[in-house]
This record gives structure tokens, sequence and C-alpha cells, in this order.
């Protein structure tokens, strides 16, 4: 479902990917982590078109993000993105956070991009906070709209940054729990993240980068059970 070739990119002379190749089949969830700095948000962003490549190639459902004739809005609409700050359009209410989208990009009645908006609202729990702005709602709220947002677009996979990174601990469960949901209902997933609970539980792979490379690309059960390259125990060690 997604393929990075050889993937390589610099910032100036800085080498921020070098070689990474990985691939996530249909309905995988992988678990990106590392240090920081490592490259983790460059190599998911490329996936989507957000981030360009130099060489390499990066496939999505059969699609070549990096050709030329891409379509890289209609790309993005189906990956869908989730960050580490929401990103929510801070001036529009939360039901016209999720339509906006759905109606320029896939053109959209209002009736339907609304009552698909409400669905999906209802599914994370927020059925309520549709008439509301991003400002009045809290951290893990507005998280959990960042992923009804992504989700109304019909994504074939979906791409985490650290969704939980900026949230207040006891908010950090409540958006997991939507991301098991989504894992457990076959959603293919990319997540950036350290939360190793959550990599316990659904990770089919785990991906681990330092200074740019991957140096781990194992199932999940592997990656916590059986002897890691020392880099990658290193840092085990300091997160869990
Ligand atoms: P973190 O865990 O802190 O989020 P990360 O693994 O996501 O880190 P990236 O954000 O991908 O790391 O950044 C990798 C490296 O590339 C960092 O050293 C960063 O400073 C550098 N970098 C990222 N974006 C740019 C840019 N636009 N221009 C120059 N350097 C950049
Ligand atoms: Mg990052």
């Amino acid at each position: 479902m997604i393929i990075l070739d050889k993937v390589s990119k610099t910032f100036g002379k800085f080498e921020v990917l070098k070689n990474c190749s990985t691939q996530v089949e249909r309905g995988e969830v992988v678990v990106v982590c590392g240090p920081s700095g490592s490259g983790k948000s460059t190599l998911i962003k490329t996936i989507n078109g957000l981030e360009p490549i130099d060489s390499g190639r990066i496939e999505v459902a059969g699609t070549d993000v990096w050709a030329a004739e891409t379509d890289l809005t209609k790309l993005r609409a189906k990956t869908g993105m989730v960050f580490q700050n929401f990103e929510l359009f801070p001036h529009l209410s939360i039901i016209d956070n999720l339509t906006l989208a759905q109606r320029k990009v896939l053109g959209r009645s209002k009736a339907e991009a609304k009552a698909k908006a409400e669905a999906l609202l209802e599914r994370v729990g927020l059925a309520d906070q549709a008439p509301k702005y991003p400002i009045h709602l809290s951290g893990g709220q507005q998280q959990r709209v960042a992923i009804a947002r992504a989700l109304v677009m019909d994504p074939i996979a979906m791409l985490f940054d650290e969704p939980t990174s900026a949230l207040d601990p006891e908010m950090i469960n409540e958006v997991l729990d939507v991301m098991v949901e989504l894992a457990e209902e076959g959603m293919t997933m990319v997540c950036v993240t350290h939360e190793m609970g959550f990599a316990r539980k659904v990770a089919n792979k785990v991906v681990f980068m330092d200074k740019g490379e991957i140096i781990e690309d194992c199932s999940g059960e592997d990656f916590f059970t059986t002897e890691r390259s020392p880099r990658a125990a290193q840092f085990l060690a300091k997160i869990l």
C-alpha cells in the first residue's frame, strides 16, 4: 500500500533522510520512533507530498507520490494527516472544519458533507461540540476533531505525527483510544509516536530511526522482545 524505496533528502548540506526504505501493507499499523531530530517528521511528510525528496521513490496505493502528474491535493485527502498541534482552522467552527475539504476537494454537497461530519464527530465522542470553535475545546478534544477531519475524506491511510505529545497526560488516552479503535478496524496507519504501550498493543511493525537512517524495521513483537541494535536499545531504555 505504501512503499518507500531508497528515499534520500537533504536540507542544504544536512542529510535528513539517508536511503530510507520500508513498506506498509494494507491494514498494517507501523510505529515510527527514534530520537529528536532523527528525521521522523520529515519522513512521514514525504509520504503525503508535504516534503519533497531528492532521490528514491514513494508509492501510495500505486500512485508515484513525486511524479510530476500526481495531484498532491487529492493524495493528501486520501492520506489523512494528524499533527502534534492539531492544526485545526481557528476561525472555523468544528463542523465547518470538518466540511470544508469535503466540499472543496471532493465536491460533496453541503448536506452530504454535514452528514458525514456529524457521523465522524459522533464516532470520536464529540457530537455535541459541532457549533463550537477550536479554542473552546480541550487539547484532547481538538485532536479527536483533527482525526475526524481526516476521516471524513475516506482516507486509504492515516498518518500521525506525535499526535499525543502536546497533550496533558489525562488527555492522552482519549486520543490513543480512538487510534486503537481505528487500528482494530483495519485502517492502514503510520504513526510517529513514543507511546510504547500503543505500539505494543497495535503495531504490526516498528521502524526505528536515528540520524536520518532507518536502523530497525521489524515486527512489533520482535522490537519489544528480541535483542535490539545498541542505538535502539539505548533509546528504549530512555523512554520506557
Ligand atoms: P522530533 O522528535 O524533534 O520531532 P524528528 O525526528 O521529527 O524530530 P525532523 O523534524 O524530521 O526530526 O527533523 C530532522 C532534522 O532536520 C532536524 O535536525 C531538523 O533540525 C532538520 N530540519 C527539519 N526541517 C528542516 C528545514 N525545513 N530546514 C532545515 N533543516 C530542517
Ligand atoms: Mg518530529
